[in-house]
């Protein structure tokens, strides 16, 4: 039998390796085995209470029905009192909208916008999931490569060096997935100074990790520094990292009214407004106490320094200290090669001595001259521990 026709546009696409392997961990734990995920970038802390009664007051007030396509009017808000007070952007409701995840407001950002031989500068290493949409949306990837000694940030030149008539977006992650790089006010500006160079240039700015910074500086981001490019910078955020509530797919973006609008003509044919449930949730998220976030922001700093210490004493394994966000990402080169071919064949092997991870690859290492994999530090100390442990036996059986 021949194989049933899949579009052009889903056979440019891989499968997102991070959701891949939290699949697969979770499916070998089904069947008994022992398995500890550091595979998915998931806070294990509780959703704070007063979110998780905003939700069940919502239940009980019956608000199950349709909510207008972006967000209700008091999500709108909420989230617009987000941008301006946490990062420094000045925004109202009409230049906000919702979706269900930030992942799902960068997929119709950019299928509204890319058309088939446009350019996206992507910094590498990157989130698995840009240029996979960038590619199913028939855009151009154009890999960005950044260096551990360089903190994995790129430099306005390098930028500039990248750009081409033909770019449509830059995409930036501040603080970053996989790398926990952090671009300062400092670097942002000179930044900025290439794009005034290049007036064809929109900016996505995914600052969803920007709660988790461990460098001590205050959080900056392109729109709040640069407020004249207003016009074609998309910022992306939400609450699934800072308020612990991933499965629960709430993200939040504030750009160009045309932008938003286009963002929401899409919405309206792909899910429709985000679960009303969770937009009671997000208000609540957004308007109630952020105190706690400090003390999060501790213990993954903790986290943080027992993975990294851990990581760098096992021979064949580094990892620079990650500035932000919750990953390590490892260098594994030495590993590479004989019994091991690859990264991903590194996962698999670390998945059988009891650990999940995603490959470097998968975040387009390769571009670096990067071979290795990454690790989520959002899990208790004891987990952390012991999958410390388990990586060591791992890798000295190699
Ligand atoms: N963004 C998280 C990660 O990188 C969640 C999974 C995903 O959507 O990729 O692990």
């Amino acid at each position: 039998m021949t194989e049933p026709r899949l579009s052009a546009a889903l056979q440019r696409i891989a499968p997102s390796q991070t959701t891949a392997m939290t699949d697969r961990a979770i499916e070998l734990r089904a069947q008994g085995r022992d398995i500890i995920s550091l595979s998915v970038g998931e806070p294990d802390f509780d959703t704070p209470a007063h979110v998780v009664e905003a939700m069940k007051a919502a239940l009980d007030a019956g608000q199950t029905r349709y909510t207008p396509v972006g967000g209700t009017a008091a999500m709108k808000r909420a989230a617009a009192l987000h941008f301006e007070r946490d990062l420094g952007i000045a925004t109202d409701t009409a230049h906000v909208t919702i979706s269900a995840g930030g992942k799902q407001a960068i997929f119709h950002a950019l299928l509204a916008t890319i058309d088939p031989g446009d350019e996206v500068v992507i910094p590498a290493p990157w989130w698995v999931s840009y240029p996979e949409i960038v590619r199913f949306a028939g855009g151009t990837v154009v890999p960005l490569p950044t260096r551990p000694e360089n903190g994995f940030r790129f430099s306005a030149a390098e930028l500039e060096a990248a750009i081409t008539p033909k770019t449509r977006w830059l995409l930036m992650n501040n603080p970053g997935n996989p790398t926990g790089a952090v671009f300062t006010a400092e670097d942002l500006t000179a930044i900025a100074e290439v794009l005034d160079r290049h007036p064809q240039v929109l900016v996505m700015s995914d600052d969803i990790y920007a709660p988790l910074t461990y460098t001590g500086a205050p959080h900056a981001t392109l729109a709040a520094l640069r407020p004249d490019l207003a016009d074609r910078v998309l910022t992306v955020s939400g609450v699934s990292k800072s308020h612990a509530m991933t499965g629960l797919r709430i993200g939040v973006a504030t750009g160009p009214a045309w932008l938003i609008r286009a963002m929401e003509k899409l919405q309206s044919h792909s899910s429709g407004n985000p679960c009303s449930i969770s937009q009671a949730g997000a208000v609540a998220a957004f308007e109630g106490p952020q105190d706690f976030l400090a003390d999060w922001r501790e213990t993954f700093r903790r986290r943080r320094e027992l993975v990294v210490s851990r990581i760098n004493a096992i021979p064949g394994l580094s990892t620079p200290v990650p500035q932000g966000a919750f990953y390590c990402f490892i260098d594994a080169s030495p590993l590479i090669g004989g019994g091991i071919a690859d990264d991903g064949a590194l996962a698999l092997h670390l998945l059988e001595h009891g650990v999940a991870v995603v490959a470097a690859s998968a975040f387009g290492g390769t571009h670096c001259d990067l071979a290795g994999f990454r690790i989520s530090f959002a899990a208790s100390e004891a987990q952390l521990t012991e999958a410390m442990n388990r990586i060591e036996k791992a890798v000295a059986a190699i």
